[in-house]
């Protein structure tokens, strides 16, 4: 079956509120191995949610409805299903004493106005709504099935699992599972990946089965292999040989799978290598101490960081030398490795990680916006990496901490001599 997706709110149309319960179902839906085709977002308004209902059935052969079951005058999905079924609506008397029990029980009067919600098209089926009012409704049209649900995300989630998902796979008739595997790379951009990725990818099309695609953002590139088959292991199986190249051309970029984020996979290492880091940060004013401290647990491998702002606290807190600041100036590669070194010995850290730049938006003392050193300093020597980062100021000093704890990663890959081992 061919589903299609419309979220019904003109609120969702103005940015008010963000369209999550279309990404929720869509995984859903991926996850039950079926097919979304389309998704829409209409307002309040009658005529034009009929009309992006039979938009929707003229293409796909369920549509998934949500939003505008409430008791209010702008709630009128249900009137628009009505008109598109041609039918009229009809109270339904167990729903309008459930309705009405419900607020009694709650001591309190129903406003009249809420016996909307027991008003269901003609022919449609109510769905119980396990944790709020108003039911969800089902109707089978000449078209395709229609589902309406409430727009109230946890609502929605139930009623979804427990009365379309299994009415869905019913129709669909052969089950299937669609599994995805994501690869998280570092250091490389977008085209990057893909450049290194074209011949696979293209070995892939005819088939269409696994997918691939590029997901970037933050300074990372995610590489998702989706597949399609009757069941688990069967789509693991599809995934594996196409996952295997991929980690080949891609190399050490490739630092993690799925959920596995950067800075877990950093923690993960040094615990493995019974190390621990200290940071001293200037133009990233504390995010390389908050990446390093996002996972709960952090506190065995992160000992602690400096906010070194100043040029001078540069000196007095991570003592980088007064002739070095004034020879070089605070942005340099000699200071950044400066600034690790004294974290690691302020904190007594097997090793210390530094960033040093100019954030922007404008020059600070003719060093260019997006200039950025990351230094690591450790028992084993240490590594700088001299950036051009592009953004703005938010860009630049996020980019950055990701820059930042990708050296420190390298660093310790090289040291456990295992560069091909990551995952
Ligand atoms: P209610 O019975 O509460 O009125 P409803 O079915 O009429 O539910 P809406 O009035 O459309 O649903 O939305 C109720 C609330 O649910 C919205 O204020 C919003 O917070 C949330 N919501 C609605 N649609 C979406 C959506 N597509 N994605 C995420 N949240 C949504």
């Amino acid at each position: 079956v061919r589903v299609e997706l419309l979220a019904v709110g003109t609120e969702l149309l103005l940015g008010d509120i963000v369209n999550t319960n279309a990404a929720w179902l869509g995984r859903q839906l991926a996850a039950a191995g079926l097919d979304v085709t389309q998704a829409a977002v209409v307002g309040d308004n009658v005529g034009r949610i009929a009309d992006a209902m039979r938009a929707g059935l003229d293409r796909a052969d369920a549509l998934v409805v949500c939003g505008g079951l409430g008791p209010t005058q702008d709630d009128v999905t249900r009137d628009a299903l009505a008109e598109v079924a041609g039918v009229p609506l009809v109270r339904d008397e167990v729903i309008a004493q459930g309705l009405s029990d419900r607020y009694a029980a709650l001591g309190r009067q129903m406003p009249a106005r809420n016996l909307r919600q027991a008003d269901l098209p003609a022919g449609a089926v109510a769905l119980p709504n396990q944790a709020g009012t108003a039911p969800g409704v089902r109707i089978e049209l000449p078209a395709g099935v229609v589902y309406l649900l409430p727009g109230v995300p946890h609502e929605l989630h139930r009623m979804f699992t427990a009365a379309v998902v299994p009415d869905l796979l019913a129709r669909a008739g052969e089950p299937a599972v669609i599994v995805s595997r994501t690869l998280r790379t570092v250091g490389l951009w977008e085209s990057a990946v893909a450049e290194r990725l074209a011949a696979l990818h293209e070995s892939l099309e005819p088939a269409g089965n696994p997918t691939m695609a590029y997901l970037a953002g933050g300074g990372q590139v995610r590489v998702r292999i989706t597949a399609k088959a009757a069941d688990r292991s069967a789509a693991e199986q599809l995934i594996a040989p196409v996952e295997a190249e991929a980690r080949r051309l891609l190399g050490i970029a490739v630092y993690g799978v799925d959920d596995h984020t950067l800075d877990r996979v950093l923690h993960e290492l040094l615990a493995d290598l019974r190390s621990t880091v200290a940071t001293g940060e200037s133009l990233s004013g504390g995010l390389l101490g908050a990446a390093l401290t996002e996972m709960p647990g952090a506190s065995a491998t992160y000992l602690g960081g400096v906010v070194a702002y100043a040029t001078d606290a540069k000196r007095d807190l991570l003592g980088v030398s007064a002739d070095l600041l004034a020879e070089e100036g605070p942005v340099s590669a000699r200071t950044a490795a400066a600034m690790a070194l004294g974290a690691r010995q302020r904190f007594a850290a097997t090793y210390g990680l530094a960033l040093t730049g100019v954030a922007g938006p404008t020059d600070q003392d003719g060093v260019p916006a997006g200039t950025v050193f990351a230094a690591v300093a450790g028992p084993d020597g240490g590594d700088t990496r001299a950036l051009q980062l592009p953004g703005d100021r938010e860009r630049i000093r996020a980019l950055a901490v990701v820059s930042a704890l990708d050296l420190l990663r390298r660093h310790l890959l090289r040291l456990r001599g295992s560069v091909g081992r990551t995952g």
